[in-house]
């Protein structure tokens, strides 16, 4: 099922990415979640330039090459990144918003979902950044993610993705974890954002271990590698057709 439209009075993140662009600073976006306490995303954070991005991001533009497709792009910081190192992007993300500012500040870009099956162009890389299995939403859904990559992305191209492992999360100070093995995967999160007055709806944002990556992986005919490992939990895996 698509998401789109995706209307502005349910996109408290494109509203402050809208605001941010327009006025240079904004509000705070508020994330909900049932699991954890209530926090924020720094709306600057989203129109990071390459020197402050992570290193896993650094090094998924380092390798993207060819024709790119920068997936679920906010507002828009790597396919920018990627113009200024002379490579080619197309941005999609399903927040009309966000795309009008995308296209506002030279990006290729617009609105589509990941997920909508009359989306089918090919890309040599396809990027998905910023804890970028989040749009797999729950594990159930990784089967439908894999098809999609498998239209997406050209034979000998790969994906590029960073994802983390919230095990941390559930770590007893004696080191050993509380992990309940019968309830659903750990790294399933719901959220829900807000900015000034306008909240979004809830939904489901994944993250997911590297091994638990490597088994669906193969079980979806695909081959994933270990890029880079980050400072905490978090890594850039490489998605290959078999
Ligand atoms: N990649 C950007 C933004 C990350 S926030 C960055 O690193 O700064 C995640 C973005 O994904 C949001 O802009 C959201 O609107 C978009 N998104 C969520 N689900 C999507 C889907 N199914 N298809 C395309 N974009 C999606």
């Amino acid at each position: 099922m698509s998401k789109l439209p995706l209307s502005a009075a349910k996109d408290p993140m494109g509203a402050a990415i809208y605001e941010y662009h327009t006025k240079g600073k904004a509000a705070k976006l508020r994330v909900f979640s049932s699991q954890f306490d209530e926090d924020e995303i720094p709306v600057a954070d989203l129109f990071r330039g390459f020197d402050e991005m992570p290193y896993l991001e650094k090094v998924a533009l380092e390798m993207a090459q060819g024709s790119i497709l920068d997936v679920g792009a906010g507002a828009g910081c790597h396919s920018i990144a990627l113009g200024q190192m002379g490579k080619r992007a197309t941005a999609i993300d399903i927040s009309p918003l966000s795309v009008q500012v995308m296209r506002e500040r030279g990006v290729n870009a617009r609105t589509a979902d990941f997920f909508d099956p009359t989306f089918v162009e090919q890309y040599d890389t396809v990027l998905l950044l910023m804890n970028g299995s989040g749009i797999i939403g729950r594990v159930e859904n990784i089967g439908k993610f894999f098809d999609r990559l498998k239209v997406l992305v050209r034979p000998g191209g790969c994906a590029l993705m960073d994802s983390s492992d919230l095990r941390y999360l559930y770590e007893d100070e004696d080191g050993s974890f509380a992990i309940d093995l019968a309830g659903d995967y750990y790294g399933e999160l719901d959220y829900q954002m807000q900015y000034r007055n306008i909240k979004g709806g809830v939904f489901d944002w994944l993250y997911i271990d590297f091994q638990t990556l490597s088994y669906y992986a193969e079980q979806n005919g695909f081959r994933v590698e270990l890029v880079v490992e980050g400072e905490h939990y978090d890594y850039l895996a490489a998605l290959r057709m078999l």
